[in-house]
């Protein structure tokens, strides 16, 4: 099998390589065009900032939404809203300010250097390749988190307690501090020692190897998630026999939705910004809701939720979503030969001689992921706006219950849909004036208003359907 993918595979990377040839051979200035493409990108993003900002002043809710949002909660978002905003500006001079100094004097060859001290004090030596590249990881993300650490204490103690959304405690914060880190040893050095042992053991034919690994590793992440990772960070209870149960087995059974359990989330624990979501295998699904979202929305409202949730089950969206991240990762580990041997790439980051001539897998990799920032920044924004779409789908999805599915009792969805998603804003204290392009850019979601509006269409082509 692999052979075959290898095979189909090679004709298209060989020749890809071909162009990429300059990038082994060539001394070009990498560090000065990193550091370039992400002020431009930080530009760009304060510029988009500026056109949101100016909203935050607006004295009235939009017209639509005038009738369901009291004036108080509405200048509370408001006032919630310029003080994200306003953090948000601070938070990208900040790291960008950082960055440019990691970058400028050489942070990736002292972080590889200090990762070749820390394994030297155990009695290991430079040959050791994971093993240095497991502590440079190590000391990387460590030197990272120390770095982003004032912005996240003043995010959740000052501005979100502010507002009133924080129940993380000191200790909370500390305890999921560092099971963060315990859990990203556990796994990312076995994940990293078999990543660089595939580049070893296959030499040039690594891609279809690699490709293999990264799919089994997001399939083992499906399991480990729910069982594992989330455990420790929050309690999942069966959710209490009631109402809202009955509600959500009658409309998964109808559907055919394989629904395992359903749970219950303490996230009220950290924040009471509320939600829910689906995951698990595709014959062995498991439904979270948020202990916020009980709270804030009616029965009638929660259901509608989930309907929409079962919508993007539907059409397969997180399907759809892990097929294009697949699309995605074979570009971007087709192209990363050319720079697995470029010395160049590694003299101009501030790396030895010594060093460069035989780049580390993990250090050609990491100082890769800086150079093709502006195509993942794309990426990214392209994602969104698959994302606001896939929203869409699921909102008709569940104003068409009725019609189109038949579910008893889902009468009026859309209406039980709209009035629970701005029960949801309106308890999150979420911007209602959002700017097109901050949207476009930034948003995975539709806005409220235009979520609304689509919902409205929906019940509109559904009704005039029925007179026709
Ligand atoms: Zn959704």
């Amino acid at each position: 099998m692999i052979n075959v993918v290898e095979d189909i595979l090679f004709i298209p990377v060989a020749a890809w390589q071909k162009q990429l040839s300059f990038v082994t051979t060539d001394p070009l200035p990498w560090k000065s065009y990193v550091i370039a493409v992400s002020w431009t990108v930080a530009t760009f993003e304060i510029y988009l900032l500026a056109r949101q900002y100016k909203y935050y002043s607006k004295k009235e809710a939009p017209p639509n939404l005038k009738a369901y949002v009291p004036q108080d909660k509405f200048e509370k978002s408001q006032a919630y809203g310029k003080d994200k905003a306003r953090f948000a500006f601070v938070k990208t001079i900040y790291s960008q300010i950082w960055d440019t100094l990691f970058f400028y004097y050489g942070g990736f060859a002292i972080c590889w250097k200090l990762g070749g001290d820390l394994i030297g004090v155990l009695g290991y030596g430079s040959d050791n390749q994971v093993l240095q590249s497991i502590a440079f990881s190590m000391i990387f993300a460590f030197l990272s988190s120390m770095s982003s650490m004032p912005l996240s204490l003043y995010s959740t103690f000052v501005l979100e307690e502010k507002h009133g959304f924080n129940k993380t405690t000191g200790a909370t914060f500390v305890a999921d501090l560092l099971k963060g880190w315990a859990l990203g040893f556990a796994i990312g050095a076995p994940f990293l020692w078999v990543f660089i042992t595939i580049f070893t053991w296959a030499g040039h034919h690594f891609v279809p190897w690699l490709l293999a690994f990264i799919l089994g590793f997001q399939i083992l992440m499906v399991f480990l998630y729910p069982t594992v990772i989330q455990p420790l960070f929050n309690k999942l209870t069966p959710l209490a026999p009631g109402e809202l149960k009955d509600k959500i087995e009658a409309l998964a059974e109808h559907l055919k939705f394989p629904l395992k359990h359903l749970y219950e989330i303490d996230g009220s624990k950290r924040s009471s910004h509320s939600n829910a979501y689906f995951f698990g295998l595709p014959w062995s699904k498991h439904i979270v809701v948020y202990d916020t979202l009980i709270a804030n929305a009616k029965v009638d409202g929660v259901e509608a939720v989930l309907a929409h949730e079962l919508g993007h089950w539907y059409f397969q969206h997180p399907f759809k979503l892990m097929m294009i991240h697949q699309i995605h990762t074979l570009i971007l580990i087709g192209s990363f030969p050319a720079f697995l041997h470029s010395t160049p790439l590694l003299l101009s980051f501030d790396f030895p001689a010594t060093v460069a001539v035989h780049p580390p897998v993990i250090i050609a990799f990491t100082l890769y992921q800086c150079v093709v920032t502006p195509i993942e920044t794309m990426f990214a924004a392209f994602m969104n706006s698959v994302s606001r779409n896939f929203e869409f789908q699921a909102d008709k999805f569940a104003c068409e219950l009725h019609s189109k599915h038949g579910v008893p009792g889902s009468e009026g969805m859309g209406k039980r849909l709209g009035e629970a998603l701005i029960a949801i804003m309106v308890d999150n204290l979420a911007t209602l004036w959002t700017d097109s392009w901050y949207s476009a850019w930034h948003h995975t979601h539709p806005t409220l208003t235009e979520r609304l509006r689509a919902i409205a269409h929906y019940e509109e082509v559904k009704h005039d359907k029925k007179e026709l």
